[in-house]
């Protein structure tokens, strides 16, 4: 692919372009949700006639169900989904269950308490299957993109299309085209890190265990083994078996692998091949994830190894990130300073996180005992670390972040931490919960008393709202009706962990963008806030 050097500024106004995501695989296809749920123009460019048919990613897990929430698609991927409360943790050799997940420990922390499997395959066919009935002109297949130049206010995009080649001019190009991403390429970005020896190979059988030859494997279950670790994932309609293949060894046919899977399962009757894939399995990140117009999501920027579904679920989280910032530059709301924060929370999460998970999950299998140091958890951290609900950002710069989670049950809530997804109830009398309050917007939630009619800030900043949260409801007469949530038995404020009255400002992806004292006392949620949208003019306090 070629990257033109940047040319001057043409004089047209581009404010009407739109966003353009290269490349609709599981990444594209989600930013591209998240473009339209906060009303941004979003094109879709993928060079293939038909999405994947590839047997790929197996299993979703519970922070992308939140982010397929957020942007109104979680229910027709629930609809084609397996849900899972348990991911076993077996010694292979002797059968002995080891750490389990358990996910209803979660029940307080997300309305979605468990992991799902779905083949990737299935996933890419119900997410474009939602976008193209909400924006029917938004994905365009067997268009590949060829090349593109980066101006001071677009960027001019070349595409082959059926139709011979022609250009497409974007606000921002969103380069989802996988790990061997040529817009990276193109921008000259290096990727870093490894190439494991050990293939896996994975195989994919209709086979009846649940009546014909009844079998109790957990539905996602970790067999650890010295000497040959496996992956059990019970499909919607089949029965997936992945396996290490040691450096050197001969890549073994569908045959071979279906009896490899047989041999594990004992005699049955009736077995069918549905598919197979060996593939080669890398950690390795790009060094820059955003150049001027052009940024990088997904694999294109981090390939993880697929342990405990770390790959395509770690650039989900990119896809969180993203969109919401892009509407808020391009409403107006926010400079395009703001985007660069991107690559400052994901690279460390999605790259030495996740990677670290990754690298230690692969090493306790080949093991075979447990995960070992930090990853050692309770119960609850345990779920949390697991299901990806425990990742902390850093938001302001701190160096803060984690994606693990210790302890029995959440501490005091910190910058950066997504917030549990909690219920209150609103003026109606009608319940919601955290994640949706924040759905497009900044909420600074004023932990205070509603009858002492606390003077929380007009709502002037578009994109910020203030209201307080109370256990107390708001009287009719306090003139904050419909500024203040109920809040019974203070159940918000107690999980949260405040034991002062506190101002908590959530960002659209419900992660935690300040605690602050209340009354105020210096910083506010709106000076906070500006640093957010504005890091390149906001006065310092
Ligand atoms: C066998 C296997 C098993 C896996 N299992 C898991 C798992 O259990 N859990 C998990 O989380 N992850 C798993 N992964 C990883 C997961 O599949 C990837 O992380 C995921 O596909 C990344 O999504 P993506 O959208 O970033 O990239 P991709 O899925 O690679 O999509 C990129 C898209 O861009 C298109 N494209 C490329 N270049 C261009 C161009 N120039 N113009 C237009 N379009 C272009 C491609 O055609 C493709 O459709 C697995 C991977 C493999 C191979």
């Amino acid at each position: 692919m070629t990257a033109l050097a940047p040319t001057p500024a043409p004089v047209a106004d581009r404010t009407d372009l739109p966003v353009v995501v290269v490349g609709a695989g599981p990444v594209g296809l989600i930013t591209a949700l998240g473009l339209v749920h906060h009303g941004v123009p979003v094109v879709v460019l993928e060079e293939d006639e038909r999405l994947s048919l590839d047997t790929k990613a197996g299993t979703v897990l519970t922070r992308t169900l939140e982010v397929l929430d957020r942007y109104d698609a979680a229910a027709p991927v629930l609809a084609a989904s397996l849900r899972i409360d348990e991911i076993g943790e077996i010694d292979r050799p002797t059968g002995k269950s080891g750490m389990s997940v358990r996910t209803d420990v979660l029940a307080e922390d997300t309305r979605f308490p468990f992991v799902v499997n779905i083949p990737q395959n299935s996933l890419e066919g119900v997410l474009s299957g939602i976008l193209t009935e909400r924006a029917p002109q938004v994905l365009q297949m067997r268009h590949r993109v060829t090349g593109f130049v980066q101006h001071t206010d677009h960027v001019t995009l070349t595409v082959d299309t059926p139709d011979g080649e022609r250009t497409v001019d974007a606000r921002y190009v969103l380069g989802c085209d996988g790990g061997r991403s040529a817009l990276r390429t193109g921008l000259g970005i290096e990727v870093e890190g490894k190439t494991l020896e050990e293939r896996y190979m994975l195989v994919d059988l209709e086979v009846d265990l649940d009546v014909d030859n009844p079998r109790d494997y957990p539905y996602l279950a970790y067999f650890a083994d010295p000497h040959e670790w496996m992956i059990l994932v019970r499909q919607p309609h089949c029965w997936r078996f992945l396996f290490p293949l040691k450096p050197g060894a001969p890549e073994p046919g569908i045959e071979e692998l279906r009896d490899k899977a047989l041999h594990f399962i004992g005699d049955v009757d009736d077995v069918r091949v549905l598919g197979s894939n060996i593939y080669t399995v890398h950690q390795r990140v790009a060094d820059r994830w955003v150049d001027g117009r052009v940024m990088l999501m997904g694999d294109a920027a981090h390939l993880i190894t697929p342990m405990w579904a770390l790959g395509l679920n770690t650039g989900v989280l990119d896809a969180s990130n993203l969109p919401w910032r892009l509407a808020w530059v391009l409403r107006g709301w926010g400079s395009p300073a703001m985007l660069a924060a991107y690559e400052g929370e994901q690279s460390s999460v999605a790259v030495k996180g996740s990677g670290q998970m990754a690298e230690a999950a692969r090493e306790a299998m080949g093991a075979g005992g447990g995960p070992a140091g930090a990853l050692d958890q309770a119960d609850w951290g345990w779920a949390m670390t697991r299901t990806l609900l425990g990742i902390r950002l850093d938001v302001d710069g701190t160096g803060e972040w984690t994606m693990v989670q210790t302890g029995d049950g959440p501490g005091t809530v910190r910058p950066g931490d997504r917030v549990p997804d909690l219920p209150v109830f609103d003026a109606g009398g009608c319940r919601t919960h955290l994640h949706e309050l924040v759905r497009d917007t900044f909420v600074a939630l004023h932990f205070a008393d509603a009858r002492r009619r606390p003077a929380i800030p007009e709502d002037e900043l578009p994109g910020l709202r203030h209201v307080v949260v109370s256990r107390w409801d708001a009287p009719h007469d306090s003139g904050l009706r419909d500024r203040a949530l109920f809040d019974p038995g203070d159940r918000v404020r107690r999980r949260l962990g405040l034991e002062e009255d506190a101002v908590v400002l959530l960002r659209p992806d419900a992660h935690v963008a300040a605690v602050l004292p209340w009354p105020s006392t210096g910083l506010t949620a709106a000076d906070v806030y500006r640093r957010i949208t504005h890091p390149d003019t906001a006065q310092e306090v």
